[in-house]
């Protein structure tokens, strides 16, 4: 089946280049899904505190019995917390269970509050702590991440975006390149609607010999970025794992870096929940 590649983060850390996403996962559903992904081989798991259900996520990692040192668990600060990001940070270790977690990041910038400087420098001090292996940053606009390199210590290990084929962000990836910084992708398959039934994918999917969720999922790891699939199905799960025994050449790449699309999520910039 091929194994996971591992990518390796600015301050040395490695991370497992496919995890598994847990968004939309009601806390008390979360636990079945997370379990089936451990089994599978994912040892990368994204939540957040916003998500509700890290206290689910930190049983199943608990009960699975892989050793903390195996896996890679990410979770991040909400909008409402930059103010008082160390508080929060102890919340959500309490909620998993954990000793530490492997990356925290600023959820979104809430550029209107300005408050994102003030929460990175508490969550630089988690880092110094080793409470977190790593820090970093979701959803920031290259013009949030200068403001953030200017003013604090850390250069953040992670940007995590919503990139996906027909919305793949190619100058804010250069960016993150250029700075160290690691582009992670949310949404990789555009929450599983429209792209994967569009029928050029179809057909690169067929010439690969793939589902069209893993033709994308591919196409991701072959652009470096770091994704995390959500499925609560257990065969979809597994299907998302399957992608590491095959390539995508540099015309399909192309080919699905121009099927149409558009951002699904909201705009960072306007984004005030
Ligand atoms: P996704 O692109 O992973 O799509 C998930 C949906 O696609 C599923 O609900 C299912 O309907 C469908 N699907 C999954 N596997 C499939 C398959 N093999 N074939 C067909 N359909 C399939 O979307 P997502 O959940 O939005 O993103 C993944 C993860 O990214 C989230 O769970 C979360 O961890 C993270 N995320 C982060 C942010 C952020 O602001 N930082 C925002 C959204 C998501």
């Amino acid at each position: 089946m091929g194994e996971v590649p591992y990518l390796t983060l600015n301050n040395g850390v490695r991370i497992p280049q496919l995890g598994f996403g847990v968004w939309q996962v009601p806390a008390d559903e979360v636990v079945e899904p997370v379990r089936i992904a451990l089994e599978t081989g994912y040892r990368h798991v994204d939540t957040a505190a916003a998500y509700g259900n890290e206290e689910g996520v930190g049983q199943a990692i608990r009960e699975a019995g892989v050793a903390r040192e195996d896996l890679f668990v990410t979770t991040k600060l909400w909008n409402a917390d930059h103010a008082n990001a160390g508080e929060a940070f102890d919340v959500s270790l309490r909620k998993l269970g954990l000793d530490y977690v492997d990356l925290y990041l600023i959820h979104w910038p809430r550029p209107d509050k300005d408050q994102y400087v003030e929460a990175y420098r508490a969550m630089e001090k988690v880092l110094a702590e080793g409470r977190a292996r790593a820090i970093g940053v979701s959803n920031f606009h290259q013009a949030h991440l200068e403001k953030l390199l200017a003013e604090t210590e850390v250069v953040p290990a992670v940007n995590q975006i919503e990139l996906h084929p027909g919305f793949d962000q190619a100058e804010l990836r250069a960016f993150n390149r250029a700075h160290g910084i690691q582009t992670e992708a949310w949404s990789p398959i555009g929450q599983g609607k429209g792209l994967l039934d569009n029928p050029a994918l179809a057909e690169i999917a067929a010439e690969v010999g793939r589902t069209p969720a893993q033709t994308v999922l591919r196409w991701h790891l072959q652009l470096g970025n770091v994704v995390f699939p959500k499925s609560v199905t257990p065969a979809r799960i597994r299907e998302n794992f399957e992608v590491f025994d095959f390539a995508l050449n540099a015309a399909q790449m192309d080919a699905i870096s121009a099927l149409p699309g558009e951002r699904i999520g909201a705009n960072p910039e306007t984004a005030f929940f």
